[in-house]
């Protein structure tokens, strides 16, 4: 069987998802520049083939994408016809030190920062890894499933192993079919990694070098993201084009089931299986900078600090003030067909599902059609009953989370309507949805996700907006709507310049083993939001509960060690919060309250009050949200804690 084959470049065409409304403006603005992924996976893969020294290019590189995964890192270039390969446990600063110890040189190599899931993280353990022969190294992103039924099988067949991982099982898997087929070339090594992908289950993002065929890179991709960045006399392979952009802005997404061959001067794109490749060419709209911390100290705190131009971003062009409505073409949904809606279902992991829960009661409240939330892990494996008005919004920052890809993909199959609400734009969920909106709020590189959140819950309050004006609700509560959320973003600088204020409460608090988050409503998800971050990057315990379920049970907890922030604003249930809030205070338990400007009552009855301008109830969330991001952020800050890598996560998980 032959497989269809595309070389080079072709011209590319935007995603699905509109940017804007407008689509004149769309041309203006955004076209022929499409703007393109900028983050995604967690852990990374770098590689590049040219005539530069590889190493600093890859090193380089690899610094770009520790954010996502960094308990080791790795390299092999391919130098005087030899292999070298270098890799050490730890961040890529220790593989940096190892380089400058034992130096290799060569123009072209592959190279990797892992997060471990098969094997612990060791020197032994980290990528690349090698086949048999010791002249195929491969780096991978991503799990093999059946790598125990694969490796028994090698293994009988005289193969050992110097790692735990699979990925080593997946190199001797493409080292023997090299060993076992005729050609000893370019096309012998593409067909050995085809025959080892075939075998192989799982999820995979894939770079292979082999001595025998020093002008070549062999990447492949399930799953696990990878580009192909275009340069002159020169091309990249990375799992990010953050870990690129500074060298080029033309990249390829590569689709599942690509195989690439990535030479100096060119690259050629197969199809694992039959079937023609498609390849078009983006054009990275942001440049290396909008990736990079500037002044602030970590990049969650700029993240943090960028959030009234994030939900500016988030907004523009999508009002129809004509209609005191959204316009999110992008839906690519007739009035008629958003009219019929009668259910929606949000799936969505993380803090994206908590982005979901406010997004349930915005939609609810303002277009009154019901509302699921589903955790994404769960969905994909139910078979929940979906009738024919049902839509499905996957929400995902990164539009790669493996489980929330996997609940689209269910609910596509089943034939159903189902959008997307990520970041990443030609991220998989983007390119596999029937729709969606992108929440433009630029690379969010600070693991514990900030700007992401405040963005999806725009994007959520557009649709529901969207929805309720296509039912019941008035122009005139469409218009106060669009005005309350175009007050937002200053709102937020004035609670960001109580930073220094936040900075001290979190140095009286710091100290606690427990935490309690409380709040009600549209506010409950922010309470569990925060219990997330703090958790997250402080290694606290917190949990996050509805204010008034705290009696059946939580409230156990409380005593004098224990801090509880009640996140009670002036909303229509603010007395109902505050008879929780003296339940707490009865029983000796510190307050930390979130509360609306101008309320000086709660200042009598809170240890410590951060205040937030007025909006209306549905909107507080944007607001209440903020300062529990600084408060998790200092009190992580003032442990020690690595705040932009804390331990054991990954920016967005890939796995399931
Ligand atoms: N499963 C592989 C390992 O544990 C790859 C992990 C990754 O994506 O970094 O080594």
């Amino acid at each position: 069987m032959r497989q269809k084959v595309v070389i080079g470049i072709s011209p590319g065409k935007p995603t699905f998802f509109c940017s804007a409304p407008c689509f004149l403006q769309l041309k203006f603005l955004l076209l022929p520049v499409i703007k393109n992924p900028y983050d995604s996976p967690m852990c990374g893969i770098v590689a590049y083939i040219g005539k530069r020294p590889a190493v600093p290019l890859l090193v380089e590189g690899l610094r770009r994408l520790e954010y996502r995964g960094y308990d080791s890192a790795g390299l092999s270039t391919l130098g005087n016809g030899r292999l070298h390969t270098r890799k050490r446990v730890g961040r890529v600063d220790a593989l940096a030190t190892l380089i400058r110890e034992q130096p290799i040189d060569g123009s072209i190599g592959i190279s990797h920062t892992r997060w471990a899931t098969h094997g612990a993280p060791s020197d032994a353990n980290s990528h690349p890894h090698a086949d048999a022969s010791g002249k195929i190294t491969v780096v991978h992103n991503g799990v093999i499933e059946n790598y125990q039924a694969l490796k028994d099988a090698l293994v009988k067949e005289g193969h050992s192993f110097a790692s735990d991982t699979d990925t080593e099982v997946l190199a001797h898997l493409i080292g023997k079919h090299y060993a076992e087929g005729k050609l000893k070339d370019e096309r012998g090594l593409l067909d050995a990694a085809r025959a080892a992908l075939r075998q192989v289950v799982g999820t995979y993002g894939i770079a292979a070098l082999s001595s025998d065929c020093p002008g070549v890179i062999v990447g492949a991709r399930r799953g696990s993201p990878l580009v192909v960045g275009i340069g002159q006399g020169e091309h990249f392979l990375s799992s990010d084009v953050n870990a690129i952009v500074a060298h080029t802005r033309d990249v390829v997404y590569l689709n599942d089931y690509d195989l690439v061959a990535v030479r100096a001067d060119d690259f050629r794109v197969e199809r694992l299986d039959e079937g023609e490749a498609r390849v078009e060419i983006s054009k990275v709209a942001h440049d290396a900078g909008a990736a990079e911390k500037g002044d602030f100290p970590h990049y969650m705190l700029k993240e943090i600090f960028e959030q009234p131009q994030t939900i500016q971003n988030a907004m523009r062009g999508r009002f129809n003030r004509n209609e005191s409505s959204a316009a999110l073409g992008g839906l690519n949904l007739t009035s008629t067909e958003l009219r019929n809606v009668d259910r929606i279902i949000m799936t969505a992991c993380g803090t994206s599902w908590h982005a979901a829960l406010v997004g349930e009661y915005l939609i609810e409240e303002i277009a009154r059609v019901p509302c699921e939330v589903e955790y994404a892990s769960e969905f994909r494996y139910r078979n929940p009953p979906i009738d024919k008005n049902t839509l499905l919004f996957a929400i995902t920052q990164s539009g790669e989370t493996a489980d929330t890809l996997a609940a689209l993909r269910e609910a596509k199959r089943k034939g159903h309507k189902a959008l997307g609400i990520c970041n990443v734009v030609g991220s998989t969920i983007a390119r596999e949805s029937d729709g969606g909106v992108y929440l433009h709020a630029g690379p969010e590189v600070g693991v514990a996700s900030t700007k992401a959140f405040t963005a999806q819950v725009t994007v959520l309050a557009l649709i529901a907006l969207l929805l309720g004006r296509l039912r019941h609700l008035s122009a005139m509560q469409g218009s106060r709507f669009i005005q309350e959320l175009e007050s937002i973003p200053d709102k937020i600088t004035r609670i960001l310049k109580q930073h220094d204020a936040i900075r001290e409460i979190a140095a009286k608090y710091k100290d606690a083993r427990d935490f309690l988050f409380l709040g009600r409503q549209c506010n409950y998800p922010v309470a569990l939001e925060g219990a997330l971050k703090l958790k997250e990057i402080s290694y606290i315990h917190a949990e996050g509960y509805p204010a008034a379920e705290m009696k059946h049970g939580p409230i156990a907890l409380v005593d004098e060690k224990t801090p509880s922030v009640f996140i009670c604003p002036q909303d229509a249930i603010y007395e109902k919060t505050m008879s929780n809030l003296e339940e707490v205070r009865a029983r000796k338990g510190r307050v930390i309250a979130i509360a609306t400007e101008g309320d000086t009552a709660i200042s009598r009855k809170a240890d410590d009050v951060i205040h937030v301008p007025k909006t209306i109830d549905a909107l507080y969330p944007l607001l209440t949200n903020i300062p529990l991001q600084l408060l998790a952020y200092h009190i992580a800050v003032q442990l020690g804690r690595d705040v932009d890598k804390p331990r054991n996560l990954a920016k967005s998980v890939t796995v399931e």
